[in-house]
Order: structure tokens, then C-alpha cells, then sequence
């Protein structure tokens, strides 16, 4: 019987660090699942915002926040998030590069996407042309030209799916780490500047030089989207929609952070992380009980 965590957090950063550091004084098995350190890590931020603390560099302070959950014994892994599946008994499935792990609750702290496609420029096209979970709508492109759209481990793991449905695939990647591609699938290195629309409906990508006319494009570049789309949790302008107990629309799912909206500061992300580990420690209670 594999090990099924009470809760899974998704994001290294401070809501879901806060999260978790909460839900392990609840006495809960908690495991933190993160692409990378996020922004805090990589960037050479100086905060100078935060109670107690006097300028502090971005590093320094995700070098401590490492260094706090090892104390605590938290486990977290570097894995890169493609999936999420609902099981029965209210057990979910998350899905990384290289493992799969079954939880009773997750929380999605997984910070604000900042690049959303500049070129999506018109939401109408989003199920008119425009998808964002190839699980959800490959099957419709059964035989047809599609586009996949991304750089990340989620570009490839939707070009898995699709590549067994579509006649032929277009890949706008920048990413190098492909290999072994089936011969329908084409990469083009070219950025995409417009789409270009045909009686509603998506009908061709424009690139700088080219224009490529296909059936759909697939966006693997904006996972709440993706993800909120395909277990249907509610989003609002690529932004979660949670309760006031950071509950999306999903049981047993909550978000906290940048992902649920403004104000994107630390200490707001934090705060969340705690309100989501109060709710998430309560739903657990409910749920073990049935
Ligand atoms: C330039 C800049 C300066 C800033 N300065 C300040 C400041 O001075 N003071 C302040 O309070 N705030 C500042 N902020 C904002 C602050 O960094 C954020 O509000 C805060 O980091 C949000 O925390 P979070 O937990 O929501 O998300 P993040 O810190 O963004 O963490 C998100 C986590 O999710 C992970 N993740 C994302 N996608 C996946 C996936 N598919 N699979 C697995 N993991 C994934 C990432 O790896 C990351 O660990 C600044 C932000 C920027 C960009």
C-alpha cells in the first residue's frame, strides 16, 4: 500500500513553507513538493518589510527557511509539479517529472505566473481554439494539426499525450531536452507574435517569418490555468479563487500566496499559508472521522 500523506504542498515559498510548518505541528505527515526555490532564491532582492527583521537579502532568507525546515524535519523534494488526479475517497494523485504521491489534502502555493502568452490577447479564444490541459481536450484534435505552446517539464508532458492523438504537432519550445520525438511532432524555434482568428475560432500562429495554420493551440506555460481547468477549481484572470479559509472550489484543495491575488508580499503569503494549515488541519479531522 503506497503511503498516502495528509497533506501535500505544492511550492517551496512562503506560503507553502508556512503551511507546512504549521501542518507539522498539527502533528501531520507533510511532504513539500517545489519546481525550485522560486523567486526568493533566485533573485538578489533585499527585503526590508518584514517583522523583525532588518535588510535582508532574497537568499538569505530562503537559505533559512531551508535550514528552518530541516530542523523541523519537513520533507521536501526539488520535483517539478505536470499533474493532479482525483482518486476515490477523497485521495488525490500529484504527479512530478519522476514520482507520483497520494494525499488526503493539498495546498497550491504556487506563486503568480508572470508570463502569461502576451499573444493570448483575447480570452473568448480559450475553448474556441485555445487549451490548456491536453488530458481535458486532446481528444477532440483527434487527427488534426494542433500547436503545443512552452519551455517546462508540463510542454513535454502534454506533448506525451498528444502526440498519440494529433496527426501532426507543432512544438513552439525553446526547451533543448527532447529527445526521442515521434515523427509527427515538428519543433519550431520560432517566438509566436499574433494569432490569427477565423470566424471565432483560432485558425493559424504567427511567428515573425511564418504563418502556421493548425486546429488548436495548447499552452503548457500557465499551470494554474491548466491545472484549475482540468480538476475545475475556479479561477478568475488567472488567479485562484479560494474562501475565507483559503479553500478553492475543489474539496480538500487550498491556495494561499500570490497565486490567490494581491497583495504579493511575503508576509501575506505566509499569512495564508497559516489560514490554509488551520482549515486544512480541520478538513482532515472531518474527513479521518467518516
Ligand atoms: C522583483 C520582486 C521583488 C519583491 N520584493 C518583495 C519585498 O521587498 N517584500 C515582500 O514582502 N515581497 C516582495 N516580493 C513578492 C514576494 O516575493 C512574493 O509575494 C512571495 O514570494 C510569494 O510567495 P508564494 O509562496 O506565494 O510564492 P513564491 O515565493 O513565488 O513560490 C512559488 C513556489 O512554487 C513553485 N512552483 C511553481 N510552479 C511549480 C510547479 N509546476 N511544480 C512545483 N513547484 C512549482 C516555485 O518553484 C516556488 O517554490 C517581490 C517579488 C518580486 C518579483
Amino acid at each position: 500500500m503506497p503511503k498516502i500523506y495528509d497533506c501535500v504542498v505544492l511550492g517551496i515559498g512562503p506560503s507553502g513553507s508556512t503551511c507546512a510548518t504549521y501542518l507539522k505541528r498539527f502533528n501531520k505527515e507533510v511532504l513539500i513538493l517545489s519546481k525550485d526555490g522560486g523567486i526568493l532564491s533566485k533573485s538578489e532582492l533585499f527585503l526590508d518589510n518584514l517583522y523583525g527583521l532588518s535588510k535582508i537579502s532574497s537568499k538569505d532568507l530562503f537559505s533559512s527557511n531551508i535550514k528552518h525546515l530541516k530542523e523541523l524535519g519537513i520533507p521536501f523534494f526539488y520535483e517539478e509539479l505536470i499533474d493532479l488526479e482525483t482518486l476515490e475517497n477523497n485521495i488525490f494523485k500529484v504527479i512530478t517529472q519522476s514520482n507520483e504521491y497520494l494525499t488526503k489534502s493539498i495546498f497550491l502555493g504556487l506563486g503568480i505566473n508572470r508570463t502569461k502568452p502576451a499573444f493570448v490577447k483575447n480570452d473568448d479564444l480559450i475553448g474556441n481554439g485555445i487549451s490548456f490541459c491536453a488530458s481535458c481536450d486532446g481528444f477532440f484534435y483527434k487527427n488534426k494539426t494542433i500547436g503545443i505552446y512552452g519551455d517546462s517539464e508540463q510542454a513535454k508532458h502534454e506533448l506525451s499525450i498528444l502526440e498519440n492523438i494529433a496527426s501532426d504537432i507543432l512544438l513552439f519550445t525553446k526547451n533543448k531536452d527532447l529527445s526521442n520525438l515521434k515523427n509527427n511532432v515538428r519543433i519550431i524555434n520560432e517566438p509566436i507574435v499574433n494569432l490569427e482568428v477565423k470566424d471565432g475560432l483560432l485558425n493559424a500562429v504567427i511567428t515573425k517569418n511564418n504563418k502556421y495554420v493548425l486546429d488548436c493551440l495548447f499552452i503548457a506555460d500557465n499551470f494554474h490555468s491548466a491545472l484549475t481547468y482540468k480538476l475545475g477549481i475556479e479561477i478568475d484572470d488567472n488567479i485562484i479563487k479560494v474562501d475565507n479559509k483559503k479553500s478553492t472550489s475543489v474539496r480538500g484543495i487550498y491556495a494561499g500566496g500570490d497565486c490567490i491575488g494581491p497583495q504579493y508580499q511575503i508576509i501575506k503569503a505566509a499569512c495564508d499559508g497559516m489560514e490554509a494549515a488551520y482549515s486544512i488541519n480541520e478538513y482532515l479531522k472531518y474527513n479521518d472521522k467518516k
